[in-house]
């Protein structure tokens, strides 16, 4: 049941989801428009996926430096540096009080997925 109507429509990435865009978000629905976090409904829309988003070690490093090394969004292995930027928010989220059942991840991944999506320049051409 809709109790506030309120909505907010936020692009993260991965420098906005290092800088807790979606913890900033909650912050200022609560603190601007009286929303209670335990009614906040959020979707999770297609972006790079795990199964992409490969980084450098520096970047790598700025996710364990402010998520802490355990962090199950970060996987470091043989093949490389990669971080799950769905999890990490979804995680960022609970932190703040919002419920597991009302974050819905869409999982689809821009990248292996890039036919069912719109790549701005590509198709000018
Ligand atoms: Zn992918």
């Amino acid at each position: 049941m809709i109790k506030k109507k309120v909505i907010a429509v936020v692009y993260g990435g991965w420098q906005g989801t290092l800088r807790r865009i979606a913890k900033k978000t909650v912050k200022r629905m609560k603190q601007e428009f009286g929303c209670n976090v335990l009614d906040i409904i959020v979707g999770i829309g297609p972006s790079i996926g795990p199964c992409c988003f490969e980084v450098k070690e520096d970047v790598f490093s700025m996710f364990e430096n402010e998520f802490g090394i355990d962090y199950q969004a970060l996987a470091k292995s043989k093949k490389g540096f990669y971080i799950d930027l769905w999890n990490m928010n979804k995680s960022i989220l609970l932190k703040e009080g919002i419920l597991s059942e009302n974050i819905e991840i869409n999982k689809q991944c821009t990248v292996c997925g890039e036919d069912e999506f719109f790549q701005f320049g590509e198709n000018l051409i």
